[in-house]
């Protein structure tokens, strides 16, 4: 994409502070929403999607519980709690949607570009898990959002399904796996420049990359000053907005305090970083097509689960395996060592500590994690590729995600591994903090910001938000046949499998 655009105007309607997944999802819905706007866009590196929405910096899974365990607890009885999984199933739907109606708008001419359809697999070993893995698809199988699940213990079966993983595996060994073709791989970062490229292309909005926000404080008449730096020319000015999205991915928590509204105190963010095994020998790539999720170990948190992932970048099938979680003080891949010090304030600071306290499970995880040699990494991935050799992977480093601690009344403080939309109480300003389901859940979490901060104009919307997502307002669970029927068309714009 290009860099930094136009010249700034002192005033606009909506301004959108990062260039991600989610800024561009936000702008696009309410450029279509309320063409008359204006958006002004800032992004302060060179380019945009230059941080956790590039497809190298996360796994790119579309996700939506086809394989991902973390998503089917199971109770004290025994039976395995769906809930959730239907939950960010039904999410993703709503992202198929939103994605279908740009194609057809013909904003995203060529759906390939930013999706392909990549079979979702979960594979585990051992009885226990082998029980639970059983009784899991026992429980989702019937379900019309889970519907060309398949379940086998079979070694020929899972053979099939994935060579790489099954070769050389000791006979007798206790294996199964589920398979379904409906899911996908996502290159949010191609996802967030097609969507820039449409958007800029619109009158009144304008993209600034290589600007830097510096501070946001409330003006008069309930509008925002935001002060921007042109990175290349050390000029700052103030912009005043009616409307602020913080969509600054890791940088969200200390933007949002720069505000200065009530629902900013408390909240604290802990950055974990993801480190990738990128395989090198294209013969080893092209021996396998998946995505495998397996169970993560006990202690550790829900995105540390091990996965094993076909991956489709600018047309080049690649495979990756992880994350490797790591720690640094650092908010983004590109931020400064002091983010996370300068994000503990006196209001803060007491969920923070309770946070440290009642997690140490998660604690001694990352210490291990971070202590790992590559022998340890290469151990991790023979229990999905037995036949891994060192010289065919090498370590990539990918993206930041920092996590949402809360103040809690009974227990001080509380770690979320979702996210979490913060907004003011008039609506004029919403930040986004989290990053788990994370960009596969960008169109649901932008059509809440929207239900949330734009109250006045939503009956007027509401026409064109079915247009953009038909099962608007409506649980796809809870409707089958309409289920059946947006399954269906969404598969056959974004050209995916079913
Ligand atoms: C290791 C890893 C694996 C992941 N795997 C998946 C996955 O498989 N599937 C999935 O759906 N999600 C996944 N995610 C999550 C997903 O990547 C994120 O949820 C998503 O990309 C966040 O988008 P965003 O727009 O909020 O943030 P970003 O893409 O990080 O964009 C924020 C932008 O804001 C800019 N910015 C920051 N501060 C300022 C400022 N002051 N002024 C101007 N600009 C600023 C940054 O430079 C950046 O470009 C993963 C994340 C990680 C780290």
């Amino acid at each position: 994409m290009s860099a930094a655009t136009t010249e700034i105007r002192s005033s606009t309607d909506v301004l959108l502070i990062g260039g991600g997944v989610m800024s561009a999802t936000l702008g696009t819905f309410l450029q279509t929403l309320q063409p008359d706007w204006t958006i002004d866009i800032f992004e302060r590196l060179d380019d945009v999607a230059l941080e956790s929405s590039n497809a190298w910096n996360n796994a790119g899974t579309g996700h939506s519980a086809l394989c991902e365990l973390n998503y089917t607890p199971e109770r004290a009885d025994g039976t395995i709690d769906i809930s959730k999984a239907l939950n960010v199933n039904e999410q993703f739907q709503i992202s198929r949607q939103f994605w279908s109606f740009l194609v057809r708008s013909n904003q995203i001419p060529n759906p390939r570009e930013f999706i392909t359809p990549i079979p979702h697999m979960s594979f585990v070993w051992g009885d226990k898990n082998v029980d639970f893995l059983r009784r899991r698809y026992e429980a989702l199988k019937d379900h019309p959002l889970f519907s060309g699940m398949r379940y086998s213990e079979d070694p020929e079966q899972l053979r099939q399904w994935m060579p790489l993983v099954m070769k050389d595996r000791a006979p007798g060994e206790k294996l199964a796996a589920t398979w379904i073709a409906s899911g996908t791989d996502v290159n949010f970062g191609a996802l967030s420049r097609l969507l820039f490229r449409a958007l800029s292309a619109k009158p009144g909005v304008a993209l600034h990359t290589g600007h830097e926000v510096e501070d946001i404080k409330r003006g008069e008449n309930g509008r925002w000053n935001v002060r921007v730096k042109a990175l290349h020319t050390g000029q700052s000015r103030t912009v005043s907005a009616r409307f602020v999205f913080i969509g600054a991915g890791g940088a969200a928590l200390p933007l949002l305090q720069k505000t200065g509204i009530p629902e900013s105190r408390g909240v604290g963010g802990f950055p974990v970083s993801g480190q990738f095994l990128r395989c090198k020998n294209p013969q080893v790539i092209a021996a396998h097509r998946a995505k495998v999720y397996g169970k993560a170990s006990v202690g550790a948190p829900p995105m540390s689960v091990p996965h094993l992932d076909t991956r489709m970048i600018d047309g080049e099938s690649s495979l990756l395996f992880g994350p490797y979680a790591g720690f640094s003080t650092r908010f983004l891949k590109k931020g400064s060592l002091f983010d996370l010090p300068r994000s503990i304030k006196g209001n803060n600071i007491g969920a923070i500590l309770a946070v440290a306290r009642d997690n140490w499970p998660l604690t001694k995880y990352l210490i291990q994690q971070v202590l790992q040699s590559q022998g340890d990494r290469m151990k991790a991935l023979r229990e999905f590729v037995p036949d891994a050799r060192d010289e065919d992977w090498e370590l990539i480093v990918a993206g930041q995600r920092v996590q949402v601690i809360k103040a809690d009344a009974k227990k001080g403080g509380v770690l979320q591994f979702g996210t979490e939309v913060i907004n003011s109480a008039d609506g004029s300003v919403a930040a986004l903090l989290g990053a788990s389901p994370g960009a596969s859940t960008a169109a649901p979490i932008m059509l809440t910001i929207i239900q949330r901060c734009f109250k006045t104009q939503l009956p007027a919307w509401e026409a064109k938000l079915k247009e953009m997502v038909p099962s608007f307002g409506q649980k796809l669970s809870d409707n089958p046949a309409l289920c059946e029927q947006l399954r269906k068309s969404t598969t056959e714009a974004l050209q995916l499998e079913d």
